[in-house]
C-alpha cells in the first residue's frame, strides 16, 4: 500500500507538532496566509506521496547549494530528505548502478505520477556527447525519465532559459529543458540560482494542491515571478533619494545606497528577492 506524505513523516522520526510546523511555514511562504496550514495538513495526511527525481544536466550545481540551504531548515529537511527526494545523484547516498537502479524503480513504480526536476540543460550537439552520465547522452536520460513525468520543474536559469553555457557561440548546443521536451506541463523556477524558499515552496505546493501553480506568459509561478524587485526593494528610497553608489567600495555603498549606476536590473526584473529579502 502507498504511504501518504505524513505517514513518511513520522516514520522518519519527525514530531507532530514539527509537521504543524512545517504546514505553517508552508502556508506563509506561498502567502496564502496561516487559516490554510489545516487544509495543508490535511492534504498531506491524506494523499498518498508523490516522488521527485532530481536530474542534472549541463549545471554548476548551485541551483542545489541554494536549495540546501533554505532559511527553514524545518521546510528544507522535510522536502529534502524525508517528503520526496527518491532520486538525486548529487546528493543522495548510492552512486553509479545502485542510483540508476533506484531511478528505474521509481519510474516503473510511481508510472505517470512522480514530478520530475531538472538542474541544468542538456547539450545537444555531438549526439549529446558534451553530457554522459551512466554511460549515455544526458538527453536520453532526460527524455526517458520525462516520458511517465507527471509534470518537471525547470531549476534554475540553465533549466529555464540555457544560462552561460547556451551562450554564443554556445559550442555544446546547450538547450534549455521546454525546448526538448514538449508533451509536459514544464514549471520555470528561474534564478541563478532560484530562492530556495521559492524552490521549497513551489515543490511543496504541487506535492500539497496535487496541481501546478499559476503561471505566468513564460512559464513561472506567478505567485513568486509577479512582483518587480525594484518596487520592494530596501534600497529603494535611496534610488527614490538620488543616492546611488558610484564604486563598489565607496562610502554610498558602505552606507547601503541604491545600485541602480552599478548595473542593477531590479527595475526590469520579476522575483520574490526583495519579497523574501533574499
Ligand atoms: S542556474 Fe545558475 S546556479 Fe543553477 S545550476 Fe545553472 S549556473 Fe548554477
Ligand atoms: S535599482 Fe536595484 S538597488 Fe536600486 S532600488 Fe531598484 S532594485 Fe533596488
Amino acid at each position: 500500500m502507498t504511504e501518504t506524505f505524513y505517514e513518511v513523516l513520522r516514520r522518519q522520526g519527525i514530531t507532530r507538532r514539527s509537521f504543524l510546523k512545517f504546514c505553517s511555514l508552508t502556508a506563509t511562504s506561498l502567502g496564502l496566509g496561516s487559516a490554510f496550514a489545516p487544509k495543508i495538513a490535511h492534504a498531506l495526511e491524506s494523499k498518498p506521496r508523490t516522488p521527485v527525481l532530481w536530474l542534472h544536466g549541463l549545471e554548476c550545481t548551485c541551483c542545489s547549494e541554494s536549495f540546501i540551504r533554505s532559511a527553514h531548515p524545518l521546510t528544507k529537511d522535510v522536502v529534502l530528505s524525508m517528503l520526496s527526494l527518491d532520486y538525486d545523484d548529487t546528493l543522495m547516498a548510492a552512486a553509479g548502478h545502485q542510483a540508476e537502479a533506484i531511478l528505474e524503480e521509481v519510474k516503473a513504480r510511481y508510472k505517470g505520477n512522480y514530478i520530475l526536476a531538472v538542474e541544468g540543460n542538456p547539450p545537444l550537439n555531438e549526439d549529446g556527447m558534451f553530457c554522459i552520465q551512466s554511460g549515455r547522452p544526458f538527453i536520453e536520460k532526460l527524455k526517458e525519465t520525462a516520458k511517465d513525468a507527471k509534470a518537471i520543474i525547470s531549476w534554475g536559469s540553465c533549466a529555464s532559459w540555457g544560462c552561460v553555457q547556451a551562450a554564443k557561440p554556445n559550442p555544446t548546443r546547450a538547450t534549455p529543458v521546454h525546448k526538448v521536451i514538449f508533451d509536459k506541463p514544464i514549471i520555470k523556477v528561474p534564478g541563478c540560482p532560484p530562492i530556495a524558499e521559492v524552490m521549497t515552496a513551489v515543490v511543496t505546493y504541487m506535492l500539497t494542491f496535487d496541481r501546478i501553480p499559476e503561471l505566468d506568459r513564460q512559464g513561472r509561478p506567478k505567485m513568486f515571478y509577479g512582483q518587480r524587485i525594484h518596487d520592494k526593494c530596501y534600497r529603494r528610497p535611496h534610488f527614490d533619494a538620488g543616492q546611488f553608489v558610484e564604486q563598489w567600495d565607496d562610502d554610498q555603498a558602505r552606507m547601503g545606497y541604491c545600485l541602480y549606476k552599478m548595473g542593477c536590473k531590479g527595475p526590469t526584473t520579476y522575483n520574490a528577492c526583495s519579497t523574501v529579502r533574499w
